[in-house]
């Protein structure tokens, strides 16, 4: 089962992909943004690090409330409420254990999501982070519901996260920023997914 070592493990290794790739980040954001998507997702996971380091949090609950506060308070722009929103989410969904099982690190993650519909009222195809993070769901239950153990759902997961965020490229944003492009914002990848496929990524490499 996934305990509070694996979930910081999982944040740990976000923030450093997202690090990593900052200015790639930042570089399809200049495309169909304002160029910060890199800068921003740096900045609210690098703060999420440290908050997690100054005060460890006692269960999963505690960590994704954490994570979340901390991702609302230092990043403006529209990913710091989306993200923030999607880890104060998933708190309440842990029903306060201790460990995780798969189907409730499964729920955990389908309530965050449903958090950022609710706030960004995304649809499928409108270009978003949503359209990496829908299809990982759906393959992660998919998998589990299958017998698969979590670390392989969550490979699979990260495959179709990973095709969801490459879909996005020919397609006009409709919501963000980059819908303000109209048909412009068609032939480039959106941050946003580009992100959230790190995210998804770094839950199955955690997990391993
Ligand atoms: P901003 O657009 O405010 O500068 P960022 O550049 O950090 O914020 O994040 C942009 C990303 O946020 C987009 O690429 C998109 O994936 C995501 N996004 C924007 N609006 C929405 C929304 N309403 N719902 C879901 N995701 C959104
Ligand atoms: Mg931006
Ligand atoms: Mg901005």
């Amino acid at each position: 089962d996934v305990d509070t070592d694996t979930l910081l493990r999982w944040l740990r290794t976000f923030a450093a992909s997202v690090a990593a790739q900052k200015d790639t980040l930042t570089a399809l954001d200049a495309a169909i943004g304002d160029a910060d998507h890199g800068a921003n997702m740096d900045r609210g996971m690098a703060a999420v690090v440290d908050a997690l380091a100054a005060t460890p949090p006692a269960d999963p609950a505690a960590l994704f409330k954490q994570a979340g506060m901390t991702l609302v308070k230092s990043v403006g722009g529209a990913s710091g409420p989306l993200y923030g929103t999607f880890f104060l989410r998933m708190a309440p969904a842990t029903g306060g254990a201790a460990t995780l099982d798969p189907e409730t690190f499964a729920k955990a993650l389908r309530a965050g999501v449903e958090g950022v519909v609710a706030r960004g009222k995304a649809e499928p195809g409108d270009k978003t982070m949503y359209d990496a993070l829908a299809p990982a769901l759906d393959a992660l239950d998919g998998a589990l519901s299958s017998g698969e153990s979590l670390a392989d759902a969550l490979r699979a997961a990260s495959a179709a996260a990973d095709e969801g965020r490459d879909a996005t490229t020919p397609v006009v944003a409709r919501k963000g920023r980059a819908s303000y492009l109209g048909e412009r914002s068609a032939g480039h990848q959106d941050p946003g997914a580009t992100s959230a496929a790190l995210l998804v990524a770094a839950a199955a490499t955690a997990v391993a």
